[in-house]
């Protein structure tokens, strides 16, 4: 816990341009300085720091945020680190904030854990690169494998030797018998007399945390001996947990963030094989199927994944299980099948580096008609089995929370399993109803609310539903963009001008407070979380909203805040009946949108509400053909109705707007 005081002596004492000047080179050019964007590939700058508003944003790719949010996506750390980095650089003392004694005796053990995880990783680079012992097997073993050693180095790879003992090493080097115990490096005898090497006669890989500290070891043997294991791992500790971590991360994280993708294998050796192909955005799981926390982990980095499987089949079905949470999280999934008998680490060696790209390039393909080509093969002709591959994969379309997704496969998968679509369809309605039911509580996070497909009436929703009668071929407009539109505008004017008064209340509270009235939320959550912050902050001692958004600790909501303010043109020109370029030859000073808050914030939400309406018309429209179609006479009253409700509120808020638009 960073007390609030400190975090504001940070963002008053970092200066933008010599922190982010730390990762890359900028150039002065006005009053802005400008480089190569270091979040997409590009040759010529488009990335701008502004000094004088604490600011970044690259025209190329759209990333903007504050000088924390910058280290934290460069990074690819937490907020408190990244605070934490900022205030080394400026030598800023962070006092914790009354820690427990407990706590505190927890973050120093979880601090000497570290501390002898780092020297032992250095001890054991020593050994392999420094003694004679290294060289000839640990070192060998690794060049005969056919590393390079910038790779073997990038991932700062080790020996653990046979003659000398690290525990006598470490006790000279003055660590403590208790930390060595716990990390797991050393054990005690049964006799309990003597301390022994876990890792003895062993190559070593470190496991590093996303921003780079030691928190475990795996150690291969080099020779076969009976009863023991091929690879020996950390155990458990205050610092790791199997389950948790993903090797290779932190050497990938960059470039995972860059390419909006990552590759998953399963074994260390595959991760370094890859990365030596030229191939650096992967990771392992660590060969068991992967957990919530780790598919978080990765899901924090991007929202696109690619396994590797090795072309046994076995091995396939294992693995399958765990994919349906990284689909429940949203994640785009792909597979690679390699030849059989072939991992990543094997098959890179058998070929070029460009030609193993390529490889990858051509024979990924989408998971789940992956899933249901495989399944098929096994079931052949078994009706029974059939049955049990739709049920499968029903479950696993059910999952993936966006609607629009679903439909997709859906229609993908009615055609490989060859029954009707609108069977599938309820089958993965009645599916989610089961398996998300309101009292049900594993309702994931991402998820959105059911009523998508059952409508409630009760339930207010930024667009009002109707029962979809053919949900598969019906497309949102492009209204849908104009929508996204409109509401940015609305929280352009409720970031900038939050706290100003209006109508005997705030900017904020009125916005609020009218999208209230009239049921409007947003399906983005991010709009709700800003709209709920501003809530609970409003009545902070010298709360101004802009302040509030641009530095706010969540950087999706500080990143989305500056740049809706870093857009130059006043949203009043859109309202505006004069000609605004006759206005700027004839050098008048146009009002801007500070000035006219009194009607410009009644316009933007009564534009909102016209493009709502407009949406539901034109599903209307649809909707009655449909009706229409099938004879449905009930259905058709119903829709005409509604769509002569529709027209008199249109027509109301066209008068509002000024008859402005037709
Ligand atoms: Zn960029």
């Amino acid at each position: 816990m960073i007390p609030r005081e400190t975090i504001d002596r940070i963002y008053a004492t970092a200066k933008i341009e010599d922190v982010i000047g730390d990762y890359m080179s900028l150039r002065r050019r006005g009053a802005n300085l400008w480089g190569n964007c270091p979040f997409h590939d590009e040759k010529t700058p488009s990335f701008s720091v502004s000094p004088a508003k604490g600011i970044y944003k690259c025209f190329g790719c759209g990333k903007a945020g504050n000088a924390i949010n910058f280290v934290m996506e460069y990074e690819q750390c937490s907020y408190t680190d990244a605070l934490r980095q900022v205030a080394k650089k400026y030598h800023i003392e962070i006092k914790e904030k009354e820690m427990t004694d407990e706590e505190k005796q927890l973050e120093n053990e979880r601090e000497s854990l570290f501390k002898v995880n780092e020297w032992a990783k250095q001890w054991f680079q020593d050994q392999l690169f420094n003694t004679e012992e290294g060289q000839n097997i640990g070192l060998k073993y690794f060049i005969e494998r056919g590393l390079r050693e910038d790779i073997i180095r990038r991932f700062q790879l080790g020996y653990s030797p046979y003659k000398s003992s690290l525990y006598d090493a470490a006790k000279k080097a003055g660590y403590q018998d208790e930390f060595l115990e716990k990390t797991g490096l050393c054990g005690v005898s049964e006799q309990g007399d003597r301390h022994y090497d876990r890792f003895r006669d062993r190559v070593i890989f470190p496991f590093f945390t996303i921003s780079g500290k030691v928190v475990a070891f795996a150690g291969r043997i080099l020779k076969k001996k009976e009863n023991v294991g091929k690879y020996v791992n950390s155990p458990d500790s205050a610092i790791f947990s199997k389950q948790n971590e993903l090797y290779g991360l932190f050497q990938a994280k960059q470039e995972i963030a860059k390419q909006q993708m990552c590759y998953l294998v399963e074994g260390q050796m595959d991760v370094i094989s890859m990365v030596q192909a030229g191939i650096e955005n992967v990771v392992s799981s660590g060969g068991t199927s992967l957990t919530h926390r780790q598919v978080l982990l990765l899901h924090r980095l991007t929202d696109n994944v690619t396994i590797l499987y090795d072309g046994d089949a076995a091995g396939i079905h294992a693995a399958l299980r765990g994919i349906d949470m990284m689909l429940e999280e949203g994640i785009n999934i792909k597979v690679v099948l390699l030849p059989d008998g072939e991992d990543p680490d094997s098959f890179s060696r058998k070929m070029n580096a460009a030609d193993f790209r390529q490889y990858l390039q051509n024979n990924n393909q989408d998971f789940i008609r992956f899933k249901t080509n495989l399944l098929l093969k096994d079931a052949g002709n078994d009706p029974i089995k059939r049955s049990n591959v739709i049920r499968d994969i029903v479950q696993s379309i059910a999952v993936i929370p966006d609607i629009i997704t679903r439909q997709v496969y859906i229609k993908d998968c009615a055609g490989l399993l060859s029954i009707k679509e609108d069977v599938l369809t309820k089958s993965v309605i009645g599916y989610r109803k089961q398996k998300y039911s309101k009292h049900s509580d594993n309702q994931p996070s991402a998820i959105a609310a059911i009523s998508e497909e059952t409508p409630d009436r009760e339930q207010p929703d930024n667009l009002p539903t109707y029962e979809p009668t053919n949900l598969q071929t019906y497309k949102p407009t492009n209204l849908q963009t104009n929508l996204d539109k409109n509401v940015c505008n609305l929280l352009k004017v409720f970031i900038k001008y939050g706290e100003r008064p209006l109508f005997g209340t705030t900017v904020g509270k009125y916005i609020i407070d009218e999208l209230a009235a009239n049921d409007i939320t947003f399906e983005n959550p991010l709009y709700e979380k800003i709209l709920q912050e501003y809530k609970a902050h409003l009545n902070d001692a010298g709360f101004t909203s802009e302040t509030f958004f641009k530095f706010h600790p969540d950087s999706d909501i500080s990143s989305f805040a500056i740049e809706m303010i870093s857009e130059k043109y006043e949203l009043s020109t859109i309202f505006s009946k004069q000609n605004v370029s006759e206005n700027l030859k004839k050098d008048v000073k146009l009002p801007t949108d500070a000035d006219r808050l009194p009607e410009l914030v009644p316009q933007l939400i009564y534009e909102l509400q016209l493009t709502i309406v407009r949406e539901r018309q034109t599903y209307i429209k649809y909707a009655l053909q449909h009706a229409q179609e099938n004879h449905n006479e009930q259905e058709l009253m119903q829709l005409l109705k509604e769509d002569m409700e529709l027209k008199n509120i249109e027509k109301q808020l066209c008068k509002l707007l000024g008859n402005r638009i037709k």
